[in-house]
């Protein structure tokens, strides 16, 4: 008997680290003068972290977003240069990792600039942190009326220096109105601020707010959804966003199956005409989701698009390749890819890009590979 080693898998994602660098080298020239923090949370939203950091590293980004100490470590343990930033508040657990490390990070409350400077003072540091404020996202960092309260407060604490001043747009994407005036109130704060501090790091954007605004006040950007292809608004930028992810998954069985015959669970597809149907090897515990049961979307196989038919099953869905005749178990079909793109999979399904990306799961291996 044969031992089996490696294993061919039956879904994977495909990723063009070199198309990821692209785009961040796109965002640069949108932001121009600004110091980027690349956003790799989330897997680097579903593409393989390490693979792409490894990669980006070489691009000299000031930092690398991350959501927790648990995604900051993997960034470390990659071997780069570049130091994760943790993007949100933090939990008192993970505090004392964090004041140890040499990552940026936030506050957003005087209970964990108490517990940081603490912290800090253990072990005769002074740690530079980034002040957030909250001008309109209702999510993290102090807000605007306990501006200076906050800043007499921070004045006690000498192991902590405030070297950085963040906030997040909530609607940079539909709402100019709300966010010329958030950029206003921003630039308020930074310049109170200023006058206690030395700002290193000024930052508001993410991909759609550096997209749509320019924020004179404003030294760095964090740009996630735009270094994956995909671009939150349009823009004169967009187009030049090359796409860095395909899904792949094997076709495990065809069949031809007779006319009025149901396809999965609910038998909400039947063969309007005897049918040529194949299944294909993932499913919604892979991320394919299951809110993409009968909705107009396509397999990719051989260069033909086929129909995905019926529901979506945990491991398995499948195609109509009535007009692939040469399709057999063991051929690949695509379902992401430049001609299948994620904005359409996520109007299918009321929900967004970020959403599908970052859902795509453990269980698909990544892979790194050139598209061109
Ligand atoms: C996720 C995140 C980003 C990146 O947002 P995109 O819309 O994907 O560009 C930027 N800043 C913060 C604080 C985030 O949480």
């Amino acid at each position: 008997m044969r031992v089996m080693l490696d294993c061919s898998p039956r879904a994977f994602v495909e990723t063009d680290v070199d198309a990821i660098a692209h785009n961040l080298r796109v965002a640069q020239q949108a932001a121009p003068g600004c110091q980027m923090i690349a956003v790799v949370k989330a897997n680097a939203y579903g593409h393989g972290l390490e693979q792409v950091v490894r990669r980006l590293d070489a691009e000299h980004p000031a930092f690398f977003g991350v959501a927790n100490v648990a995604e900051a470590l993997r960034v470390q343990n990659a071997g780069c240069v570049t130091r994760p930033f943790l993007l949100g508040p933090s939990i008192p657990e993970e505090r004392e990792v964090i004041a140890a490390s040499d990552w940026g990070f936030t506050i957003s409350s005087l209970e964990e600039a108490d517990h940081y400077a603490s912290l800090a003072a253990e072990t005769h540091r002074v740690l530079p942190v980034h002040l957030a404020l909250d001008t309109g996202m209702g999510r993290e960092g102090f807000l605007p009326a306990d501006l200076s309260a906050t800043m007499e407060h921070l004045k006690h604490l000498p192991s902590l220096r405030v070297e950085g001043v963040m906030s997040h747009m909530p609607v940079a994407d539909e709402d100019e109105v709300f966010s010329r005036v958030q950029i206003e109130r921003f630039e308020h704060c930074v310049s109170e601020v200023a006058l206690h501090a030395q700002l290193r790091y000024v930052h508001l954007a993410a991909s759609a707010g550096l997209l749509n605004f320019s924020i004179p006040c404003a030294n760095m950007v964090r740009p996630g959804l735009m270094l994956y292809g995909v671009s939150p608004v349009p823009s004169v930028w967009s187009d030049q966003l090359r796409p860095t992810l395909r899904l792949r998954a094997a076709v495990t069985l065809v069949r031809t199956l007779p006319a009025n015959h149901g396809v999965s669970y609910g038998r909400c597809f039947l063969s309007t005409r005897p049918m040529r149907v194949a299944t294909i090897g993932i499913g919604y515990a892979d991320g394919w989701r299951r809110h993409l049961s009968c909705k107009q979307v396509f397999a990719l196989i051989h260069g033909v698009l086929c129909p995905l038919l019926g529901r979506v099953t945990m491991d398995q869905i499948m195609a109509d390749v009535s007009a692939v005749p040469e399709v057999r178990a063991g051929d690949f079909a695509e379902l992401i890819g430049p001609l299948l793109r994620i904005e359409h999979l996520a109007t299918q399904t009321g929900t967004i890009p970020w959403d599908i990306l970052t859902g795509l799961g453990p269980r698909l291996p990544r892979f790194s590979r050139s598209f061109d």
